[in-house]
């Protein structure tokens, strides 16, 4: 290692902080709000504008066939690749740039990109908008400080990530933009804390159930059967018996908060008999539809997972001659972990201890992000999140991100690139 190098490269992150936090700011003031995915080809085109001036080349992907994208929300992605000495090894940076809805609660204007107390304030200032700002900016660091890289830097920004990703980073790599035999290394500047780096996340089992009755006066409830108490013996059902078996089951995965290394089940939504706010007629419902949210262990084998469910309904249907069911499946995300001793593990350990003097904390993350699609669609299993910002804070009101966790992430980043192309 040369450390006047990594000096040098840490001096220009420095240098270049007030463009960094300019950089962030501006992103924040487009409201790419998803659902429906607003502004997405405004912003795309201010982080390709910002790649072609920091010597990328800058190509723009339209995810035209997917049927969330439209001509009033054009799903557009937009990738930069700058070449060092050799193609590989080729270390690929990737954020999100969709944000979820504001919310209510706010005490600073949601899009104003406020910077203030040594804070970008914002929602998606920290997730994960600071996160792209510290990617641009490494690389831009790098190259200030005349370092020729050996190997290629690719950073992407990419939409719907919020929504699952399918026409972001699933759709680069169902396209072959990111590939295994194109990319060795991402790291995804989620906002996980600056100290920690996130291998990976549980599962995800969505699913609908709908219980079936007969319609009858609702005089006379005797004489229907109502769809509504169905569904009410399923959650009972779940709270009683369900519920504490996935309680027990720990993953050995260090998922953090730590109440979140347990199985989990959450009811999304319900909705049965007639629309609460139409005109009501006396009827027995006949009809009521759930969707839940199963997350699931990478221990659990997901066949296990979805029987689980099933068995559950077939219990009731044994004791409740009229009991009818549907079970329906709505989306089914796999966990993920990185490989043990994985070199981007290893580089961005290298990098926070280097940069922060702590040991990195490995940990994973309660819910999903982008790095199913590296793992699973492009092959790329040599993926982390790493990036500025306090988990906490993502999609809470008055998100914000300290400034001086921009700029440390920023040199962790920078020095984990050097290490993985071999340019240190
Ligand atoms: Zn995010």
């Amino acid at each position: 290692m040369v450390p006047q190098l990594v000096d040098r490269v840490f001096d220009c992150v420095d240098s270049l902080a007030g463009e960094a936090v300019a950089f962030a700011s501006n992103l924040v003031r487009i409201p790419t709000v998803n659902p429906p995915g607003d502004f997405y080809p405004d912003c795309a085109r201010l982080i390709g504008h910002t790649l072609a001036t920091f010597g990328f080349e800058v190509e723009y992907h339209t995810a035209g066939d997917r049927p969330e994208h439209n001509a009033g929300h054009p799903r557009v992605n937009v990738v930069g690749t700058r070449r060092g000495r050799a193609a590989h090894p080729l270390v690929h940076l990737n954020g999100h740039f969709d944000v979820v809805p504001a919310g209510a609660g706010w005490t600073v204007e949601p899009f104003g990109g406020n910077v203030r107390n040594g804070r970008i304030w914002g929602r998606g200032a920290c997730d994960m908008k600071a996160g792209l700002a510290a990617a641009v900016f490494a690389a831009e660091a790098i190259r200030r400080a005349g370092v020729d890289l050996s190997g290629t830097i690719e950073i992407s920004g990419t939409v719907d990530e919020e929504s699952g990703g399918f026409a972001g980073i699933a759709w680069l790599a169902e396209q072959g933009r990111i590939s295994a035999a194109r990319t060795d290394f991402a790291i995804i500047p989620e906002p996980l804390g600056v100290d920690r780096i996130a291998i990976g996340h549980r599962g995800v089992y969505w699913f609908e159930i709908e219980t079936r009755g007969r319609i009858a006066h609702g005089s006379m409830p005797f004489q229907g059967v109502n769809a509504v108490s169905h569904m009410s013996t399923v959650i009972e059902a779940m709270r009683r018996h369900l519920e504490p078996q996935l309680a027990a089951r720990v993953t050995g995965m260090p998922v953090v908060p730590e109440a979140a290394r347990y199985a989990t089940l959450n009811i999304n939504a319900i909705a049965g008999g007639q629309p609460i706010d139409g005109i009501q007629t006396p009827c027995v419902a006949d009809r009521c539809r759930a969707v839940f949210d199963r997350r699931y262990l990478i221990e659990e084998p997901f066949e296990d997972v979805r029987e689980e469910i099933g068995a559950l309904l077939e219990g009731i249907a044994a004791t409740r001659p009229d009991f009818e069911y549907a079970l329906r499946d709505l989306l089914v995300v796999p966990p993920t972990r990185t490989p043990d001793d994985s070199p981007v593990t290893t580089a961005l350990e290298n990098a926070i201890a280097r940069v922060l003097d702590v040991p990195a904390t490995l940990v994973a993350s309660p819910g999903t992000y982008d790095q199913k699609h590296f793992a699973r669609i492009a092959g790329v299993p040599h993926c982390v999140a790493y990036g500025p910002g306090i988990l906490d804070l993502a999609h809470q009101p008055d998100e914000y991100c300290e400034i001086s966790d921009l700029v440390n992430a920023t040199k962790v980043i920078a020095h984990g690139v050097l290490e993985l192309t071999g340019s240190l």
